[in-house]
């Protein structure tokens, strides 16, 4: 591990002012991905800023419903909660499919979303070439092994996906992401928290070099009854999606009044499927509605040399977490 230097802040404009002052360096909350990566040299930080004595840890609901997860609430806590296991299960069921439960007992819920990608040839500096790690040296995985990488939105620059299975299930229950830097608040849809790849595969996310995360605000769900996050991995724990699925149905009397459905570990971002969510509206769910939305759902998907299988795993996904999610399974 590299040297850096150490900063305890205490309050959250202490943090964002302390950032601003310097270049390189990293917020330091729960550390379960960052200290790994900065072991193995991958992050190389001059500075960390330790934020996890901030009062951003409560979890409760706002005045004009829904509900406000802070960032530096734990993860085990947060998929624990009555108020998330009551209006989201989704995305408690979401939490508990990711990582160990030692890990989430230190993981935080900001982290959570600043999780960066497992791709191996990321996450070994012995492999010179990765655009995310050093940018302008081309992509190993692009015709390497590429296994677990993306079926869209990338690109010849970086085919990596976004890891996090929280994520997945916040982008189905469209959180914003309240955040904070030196110019003020403001809040960013989750749809438009990662970016895709482009020309800056070095970039995971929309948030400004200053920006902390404050908390991460739910608006009202009428899916709390009918949801399911189905992860589809190598092993049944501690690993992460090869695909996953959040599945929400807003369901009168068999009557489907609106749908959202999420992938995971398919994108270099928690990856909506509006069309199939748009063909399920206003229609009875039965399993072969199901089906089309899932042909839907993969429709556009680009694959490489090892990952083809990931197509009809997503597809077959998408109607177990609607079957499931639907009372039909
Ligand atoms: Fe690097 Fe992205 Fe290519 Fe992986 S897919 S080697 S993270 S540029």
């Amino acid at each position: 591990m590299n040297p850096f230097e150490y900063q305890r802040v205490d309050r959250p404009k202490a943090a964002v002012e302390a950032m601003s002052r310097t270049n390189h360096a990293k917020f330091l909350a729960g550390g379960t991905n960052l200290i790994d990566l900065m072991k193995s040299q991958v992050e190389q930080p001059t500075r960390l800023i330790d934020i996890s004595r901030l009062s951003l840890t409560a979890i409760e609901g706002l005045p004009e419903g829904g509900g406000r997860l802070g960032a530096l609430g734990r993860n085990t806590d947060t998929a624990d909660h009555p108020l998330v296991r009551r209006n989201y299960p989704l995305l408690s069921q979401a939490i508990l499919a990711g990582a160990s439960p030692q890990l989430r007992n230190m993981a935080t819920n900001g982290g959570n979303l600043m999780q960066r990608t497992r791709c191996y040839y990321f996450m070994d500096v012995g492999f010179p070439q990765c655009n995310k790690r050093v940018p302008g040296t081309g992509c190993g995985a692009l015709h390497g092994f590429n296994r677990i990488h993306a079926l869209f939105g990338a690109g010849e620059q970086c085919i990596a996906t976004q890891p996090s299975d929280m994520c997945v299930a916040l982008a189905a229950l469209e959180a914003q992401i309240r955040v904070l830097g030196v110019r003020g608040e403001r809040k960013i849809p989750m749809a438009d928290f990662h970016r895709l790849p482009g020309k800056t595969a070095h970039l995971d996310t929309n948030l400004q070099p200053d920006e902390l995360i404050l908390s991460i605000d739910l608006p009202s769900s009428p899916y709390g009854n009918h949801s399911y996050y189905l992860k589809i991995r190598d092993r049944a724990s501690y690993a992460f999606a090869l695909v996953s699925v959040a599945a929400a149905i807003d369901l009168e009397q068999n009557q489907i009044r609106s749908a959202r459905i999420a992938l995971g570990g398919v994108a270099h971002k928690p990856w909506r499927a509006r069309e199939a969510e748009q063909v399920l509206v206003g229609k009875k769910a039965t399993r072969s509605l199901f089906e089309t939305a899932a042909r839907l759902a993969v429709q556009g998907a680009k694959t490489y040399r090892d990952n083809a299988f990931k197509v009809e795993m997503a597809e077959a996904g998408v109607v177990r977490a609607l079957a499931i999610a639907g009372g039909l399974a």
